[in-house]
């Protein structure tokens, strides 16, 4: 697995969990995010009232689940987790929705992969708190109308555009969350740092914070593979020689590219003269899988400004020469 990997598996989720902030107040970044959630919450408890349902947009690692967590804690209501691939029928999400008690909060993560049939149910739930089990089939087949507990729904998706209009307009608050900047990685990981007993000095912090890709998850992943470094070949502190020491030998490099990323960037350049390179050459040449270069490698590349797509192939720019300290031919496109 990637260090760099903004998705997380059962067993680093435990590890995760452990880190995650339990109130607004200890969620870092976000500023704007964070205090319209606070509002929206405060409104709610001052009137009695259940919050209305949030959706949560943005992409893996920034935060969407700890997010569900603290709403559920700042209303003081108990949490039930599932998410949208787990909901394959209708009658799944009635079981869920009918154990509900008042005034809990359902997180669905990846909402936008619910089936069709259970989407339409949880619109009439989220709007009436009311779900209609089809008892019978064909023409005799009657749907009875069954209330539900008055719940919250907070849903969570890595694009809001992925779900259907009707979908995204019952959620009363919508939140889109962005890449985080290193200010907000830095107090993360001192956060971080102190809960896993590793003194980490602020220059050590800045380093890791700059290699993250703005992503808090692969901050709290990195800070746990330089604190293993630390404890075999130091006295645990973390300083800065330490920690570039450390994520070299974990090949993130300082802008946080790892050896797929560099890989891609080196063939575009060094074999391809810049490009432009079609996606399935470029696939062959680092010898990935096309999707694996596409999805996991390309995105982060775009947003960095090291490549660009053009309808001709992929495109190093000047900017992912200079990475490389490599010089770009005379006419180098990019
Ligand atoms: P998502 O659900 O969007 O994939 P998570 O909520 O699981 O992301 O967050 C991944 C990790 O990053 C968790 O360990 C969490 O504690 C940490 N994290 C995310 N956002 C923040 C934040 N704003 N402040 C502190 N830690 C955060």
């Amino acid at each position: 697995s990637r260090p760099v990997d903004p998705q997380a598996d059962d067993a680093e989720r435990a590890a995760e969990s452990a880190l995650r902030p339990s109130t607004l107040g200890e969620f870092q970044g976000q500023p704007r995010v964070s205090e319209q959630l606070g509002l929206v919450l405060a409104a709610a408890r001052n009137r009695g009232a259940v919050a209305d349902h949030v959706l949560l947009s943005g992409p893996p690692g920034l935060g969407k689940t700890t997010l569900a967590m603290i709403i559920a804690a700042e209303m003081s209501a108990p949490l039930r987790i599932s998410s949208g691939p787990a909901i394959q029928h209708a009658g799944d999400l009635a079981a869920i929705l009918s154990g509900l008690g008042e005034g809990e909060v359902l997180f669905l993560d990846e909402i936008h992969r619910m089936s069709r049939p259970a989407e339409e149910m949880l619109y009439l739930a989220m709007e009436d708190f009311r779900v209609d089990v089809v008892v019978g089939k064909g023409p005799g087949a009657t749907a009875i109308p069954i209330d539900i507990p008055h719940f919250t729904l907070v849903g969570a998706t890595t694009r809001a555009g992925l779900l259907p209009g009707p979908l995204r307009d019952r959620f009363g608050f919508t939140a889109q969350l962005d890449f985080y900047d290193d200010t907000a990685l830095r107090r993360i990981l001192m956060r971080s740092a102190t809960q896993l007993g590793v003194r980490l000095s602020t220059e050590a912090a800045a380093e890791i914070a700059r290699r993250s890709r703005g992503t808090p998850r692969i901050t709290n992943r990195l800070l746990r593979r330089v604190r293993d470094y630390a404890q075999v070949k130091a006295d645990g502190t973390v300083s800065l020689a330490l920690a570039r020491d450390a994520l070299d030998l974990f090949e993130v490099d300082d802008r946080g590219l790892d050896r797929l990323d560099r890989g891609v960037l080196e063939a575009v350049c060094a074999r391809f003269g810049g490009g432009p390179v079609g996606l399935s050459t470029l696939a062959i040449s680092v010898g990935e899988e096309t999707d694996t270069v596409e999805e996991v490698a390309e995105p982060f590349l775009v947003r960095q400004g090291f490549l660009m797509r053009t309808p001709r192939g992929r495109v190093a720019t000047p900017a992912a020469w200079r990475h490389l300290g490599l010089t770009a031919p005379v006419g180098a496109p990019g």
